[in-house]
């Protein structure tokens, strides 16, 4: 199973436009802590996606909502023409600053994962680049 924007849960159908994500977030959790969803079910990331977290990952002060045993990581993916078909893990500033410098139209995936658990979910997808020069997102909380 190759990795690509697929792989974070939540990517599917999404093509340009700022989408918060939490609200399917919450609803998955509330599915697992009602029993409809298996453990398994939900921490099913990618070891792609572990392997970021643990290499990059930006610290949160967000407890794993399934294992409650860790925090989440964020991890940053962009994913554009001319990038890996499986992204660019961006975990500087610096980085997100030169890619949003791209006239290639990117985008931006900050996912959250627990390295315990394996859960995952995408918090929000954030165009940038492109011939207009939008404002990079900030390394993001909450
Ligand atoms: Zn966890």
């Amino acid at each position: 199973m190759s990795f690509g924007a697929s792989s974070l849960r939540g990517a599917t159908g999404l093509r340009g436009a700022v989408v918060d994500h939490r609200f399917a977030r919450r609803h998955l959790i509330n599915e697992f802590r009602r029993g409809r969803l298996r453990k398994d079910q939900v921490c099913d990331a990618h070891p792609e996606l572990i392997r970021a977290a643990s290499n990059f990952g930006a610290p949160t002060q967000v407890r794993c909502p399934i294992c409650e045993q860790q925090e989440v990581v964020l991890v940053t993916y962009v994913f554009g023409p001319r990038l890996p078909a499986f992204g660019r893990v961006v975990s500087t500033a610096a980085q997100m600053q030169t890619l949003s410098r791209s006239n290639d139209d990117l985008a931006a995936y900050v996912v959250e994962a627990c390295t315990g658990c394996r859960w995952h979910h995408l918090l929000r997808v954030l165009p940038i680049g492109g011939r207009k020069k939008r404002t990079p997102p900030q390394q993001a909380q909450g």
